[in-house]
């Protein structure tokens, strides 16, 4: 049965993009089947693992809404192992068409639970809002994973995410589990770096992934080509840290894998 890991953080420009990728990627590579869910109208994931976000028609969102079956928008990628559920921009519409409906945080839960069984891993990208997809993403999750970047104001906003993960835990999905906050854009040789690296690990103890994601220019690039890092720049340190991520997160969660 697949693990499903939401990445979130309601703050844009932490990292929940290149780590959604970059993290399925290396998981991928770990031969896990996994898939990635691109949660968000920027649609970045879509367009970073090779789909052009302007020829989607059909994403998360009308499966939530209209009741498409999921198993027929999951688009292959240039990895083996790796999976893509597409995102478009006209899904910016999608939460007020969803504020009516019944059960409307649960939507999500019960289209991914048609697929949940073909994967190992199944990764959510969120948008940059608590907005109703995000609940949803958070409902049908068994984990999320918080990226911090290592800037000014690392830890503002958090306070705010881990309360609507107490309530989504108290009142839609008493399982879910923090699986972990990743520090994100590393520099070690910039003092503030290491301050929030060590303040972070203060404040979340063993909540903290032990691998640090460094800031590297390759980690950025890989997108334009459609690629994750790893395919693009095997031995470059972004990659390496995501594939160490990746390592730390099979470590801890004793996933039988599929056939
Ligand atoms: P989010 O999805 O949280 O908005 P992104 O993953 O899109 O954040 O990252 C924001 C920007 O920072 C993007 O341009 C991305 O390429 C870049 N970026 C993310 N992580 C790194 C990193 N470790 N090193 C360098 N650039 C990064
Ligand atoms: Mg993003």
């Amino acid at each position: 049965m697949g693990k499903i890991i939401a990445i979130a953080n309601q703050k844009g420009g932490v990292g929940k993009t290149t780590t959604a990728m970059n993290l399925a990627a290396s998981l991928a590579v770990l031969e896990y089947k996994t898939l990635v869910i691109d949660a968000d109208p920027q649609a970045n994931t879509t367009s970073g693992l090779g789909h052009d976000p302007k020829e989607i028609e059909v994403s998360i969102y009308e499966c939530m809404v209209d009741g498409i079956d999921i198993s027929t928008i999951i688009r292959k990628t240039s990895m083996d192992h790796l999976d893509l559920v597409p995102s478009h921009i006209d899904l910016v519409g999608a939460e007020v068409e969803m504020i009516n409906l019944d059960n409307r945080e649960e939507k999500m839960k019960a289209v991914i639970s048609k697929i949940k069984d073909l994967y190992d891993f199944i990764i959510i990208d969120c948008s940059p809002s608590l907005g109703l997809i995000t609940i949803n993403a958070l409902t049908a999750a068994n984990s999320v994973i918080i990226p911090v970047q290592c800037e000014y104001f690392a830890l503002e906003g958090l306070g705010k995410l881990l309360n609507t993960i107490k309530i989504i835990q108290t009142r839609l999905n008493p399982d879910l589990e923090i699986e972990g906050i990743l520090l994100t854009m590393y520099d070690v040789r910039l003092r503030l770096s290491n301050q929030v690296v060590e303040e972070v690990r203060m404040h979340f103890k063993n909540l903290v992934f032990n691998t640090i994601i460094p800031r590297n220019v390759r980690l950025s690039e890989a997108p334009s080509f459609g690629l994750p890092a790893i395919a693009f720049d095997a031995d470059g340190k972004g990659a390496i840290a995501y594939l160490n991520l990746a390592g730390e997160i099979a470590a801890k969660n004793s996933i039988e894998k599929v056939k």
